[in-house]
């Protein structure tokens, strides 16, 4: 199918994105890659009178490291996420999840800003977000705001942006040196959404994890924190029972839908494996790199 008529605007600035949103109201709709938008477009899921492209703004590029924290332009491409030195050296999780997403013509275009804005529960980024406490950058017709990933995923396709809000950056703090991280996607062929997948991030002294952080994508209507799992392995040295207890507790906040990708009850399973599969892989590395 084609998509329904629209008119097209490409502003040079945020402030300027910011009040074209603001003036077409709900005729108005931000476009980045446009790889989740034009689709829904096609299949005339969504209609929007008017996109208004982001993909003229440089301020929305780009990564760079500002104290602590890592802060990663909206527009900035998964492409670019996985070919970035200082994400590679930094945050590597990022470039272990943009390189599981779709294919290469998908991330040449999609971009981070579209991936955790689009609130679509088997978008990869957001639960990795959650699970790096990162913050989002919003800038709306009342100025600009910061709020947490953690708070950020109301429901499907629902988010705490509201009408004419552009998110411009998002920030995350490095996590420690020597960290341990992995991203474990289970799916169905290559290019395809997340049957189940964990994030984890942890660190482990002394053969025990010193802090741990979990997050899960589409096993729910919106990407989750896996908190209660990720405290109950904080002290362990990841041995089989504590995972057990951890994989249970994991999965006992899942709500999937049973789709296409199979059952419910097969998916939360799938979420706990793919839980474990990242919990191994992150203590290996960690106790490579301490
Ligand atoms: C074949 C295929 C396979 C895919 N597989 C995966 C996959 O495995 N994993 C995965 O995570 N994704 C997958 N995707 C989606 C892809 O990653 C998209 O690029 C991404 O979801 C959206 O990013 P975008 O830049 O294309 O945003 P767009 O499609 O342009 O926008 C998406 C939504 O976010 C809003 N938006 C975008 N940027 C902003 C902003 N800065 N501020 C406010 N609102 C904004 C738009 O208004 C729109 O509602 C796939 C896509 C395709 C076509």
């Amino acid at each position: 199918m084609i998509p329904a008529a629209f008119g097209y605007h490409r502003p040079k600035s945020v402030q300027e994105a910011v009040g074209l949103l603001a003036k077409l109201g709900d005729d108005g709709r931000a476009l980045a890659g446009g790889h989740s938008l034009i689709p829904m477009m096609k299949l005339r899921l969504a209609s929007p009178a008017n996109l208004v492209d982001l993909a003229g703004i440089a301020e929305l590029k780009g990564v760079r490291a500002d104290g602590n924290d890592i802060v990663i332009g909206a527009m900035t491409t998964q492409h670019e996420l996985a070919g970035s030195d200082l994400l590679t050296a930094k945050i590597p999780i990022l470039r272990e999840t943009s390189l599981q997403i779709a294919d290469p013509q998908v991330r040449y275009v999609g971009t981070l800003g579209g991936n955790v804005a689009n609130g679509d529960p088997g978008n990869d980024m957001p639960a990795v977000m959650m699970c790096l406490n990162a913050t989002y950058h919003v800038t709306g017709k009342n100025g600009e705001r910061r709020i947490a990933a953690r708070e950020f995923y109301q429901g499907a396709y629902f988010t705490a942006l509201e009408a004419g809000d552009v998110l411009t950056a998002v920030r995350i703090p490095v996590p420690a040196a020597g960290h341990g991280y992995g991203y474990e996607k289970l799916k169905r062929k290559i290019g395809d959404y997340a049957t189940a997948a964990a994030a984890v991030v942890l660190t482990m002294k002394a053969g025990k994890v010193e802090s741990c952080s979990i997050g899960l994508t589409n096993v729910a209507e919106t990407p989750l924190w896996a908190e209660e799992a990720a405290k109950i392995l904080v002290g362990s040295a990841l041995d089989a029972a504590t995972v057990k207890r951890a994989v249970g507790a994991a999965e006992a906040i899942t709500s999937p839908a049973s789709d296409a990708r199979g059952p419910a009850a097969y998916r939360t399973k799938m979420a706990g494996v793919m839980l474990a599969r990242a919990l191994n892989r992150a203590k290996s590395r960690a106790a490579a790199s301490a």
